[in-house]
């Protein structure tokens, strides 16, 4: 099995984890905030049984976002085999729910839109991509259930779901369907990465805050901890015990900066300030000398 794209968290998954550790998000983000890391825990835990129970020479794209005819279409996972392509819709619900053909619900009464409609769309709206690439190929999806404290009553076997104790079943079997990966496999595989968005226009909307009210000093690569002892060439964590080099750690905040305000400017002032002053300005000068373009030449000179 060979990944050819992994997943990654979301610049918006990045920006507020890091807005988290340093401000109280408003409620809003912090709902979209856990969405997020709920969702991304279930595809990482997914990609955990496609690795542990594929092992076939399949290719795996994960996280694929594409325009197609103008309708935007995300999938989380797509497996591509000698003899079919599965699309896979990964949820990471905790609890009992009913099935039902438009909603699930809980028996609280709470209701959810049902993920195969979902799925279903997006399956229409490939399959016109591949019917305009002459693919011939085979397309199954499902949408998986991967939390296993998950339940869903009165699913049916026609649903296109994957409940979490049959997720394994589901991968071992795929190792039965051999027929190996031809030129065109990989072309398709190609050309599907090729085709890929990138998110920033798909982003959704989030609080503003405000820089002068967001916690500064430099955190750890590792777990985002504050609690650092930071020499000269090493940060170490008190949180995590993690050692890493300075520079590693100034550039990895100085990029944290960059995606929460994307439209202001580095210098290395403000990344002073921005890591707490707890690194000497012309270290940081030298780091970001180092990393970025320069642009401008005396003191009000930033960095791309
Ligand atoms: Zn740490």
């Amino acid at each position: 099995m060979t990944i050819l794209k992994e997943r990654e968290k979301s610049t918006m998954q990045r920006v507020l984890e890091s807005l988290n550790r340093r401000t109280t998000l408003s409620d809003s983000d912090l709902q979209t905030f856990s969405q997020l890391e709920k969702g991304f825990e279930g595809e990482q835990r997914f990609d955990q049984f496609v690795i542990e129970f594929v092992d076939d020479d399949y290719l795996v794209i994960n996280d694929l976002l594409l325009i197609i005819n103008g309708t935007t279409i995300q999938i989380d996972s797509l497996l591509i085999t000698g003899q079919e392509i599965y699309m896979y819709e990964i949820k990471n619900f905790k609890g009992e729910y009913m099935n039902s053909p438009n909603y699930l619900k809980t028996f609280s009464g709470e209701e959810i839109l049902n993920p195969v409609n979902q799925l279903n769309r997006t399956v229409v709206v490939f399959r016109q991509l591949l019917k305009q690439w002459q693919v011939r190929m085979e397309l199954m999806s499902a949408v998986i259930y991967v939390n296993p404290q998950f339940t869903l009553y009165k699913a049916e076997e026609t649903d296109n779901i994957i409940l979490p104790t049959a997720l394994p079943y589901h991968l071992i079997g795929l190792n039965r369907k051999r027929r190996p990966l031809t030129r065109d496999h990989h072309t398709l595989a190609e050309r599907l990465l090729k085709a890929h968005q990138s998110e920033f226009s798909f982003q959704k909307k989030r609080s503003v805050y405000d820089y002068e009210s967001l916690r500064k000093g430099l955190t750890c690569v590792k777990c985002g901890s504050f609690e650092l002892l930071v020499n000269e060439k090493n940060v170490r964590c008190h949180t995590c015990k993690a050692i890493k080099p300075l520079n590693e750690t100034v550039l990895a905040n100085v990029e944290e900066f960059r995606i929460i305000f994307p439209n202001d400017k580095v210098t290395t002032e403000k990344m002073e300030n921005w890591c707490g002053k707890q690194v000497s300005n012309k270290r940081i000068w030298l780091i970001l000398r180092n990393k970025y373009k320069k642009v401008g030449k005396t003191r009000g000179s930033h960095y791309l």
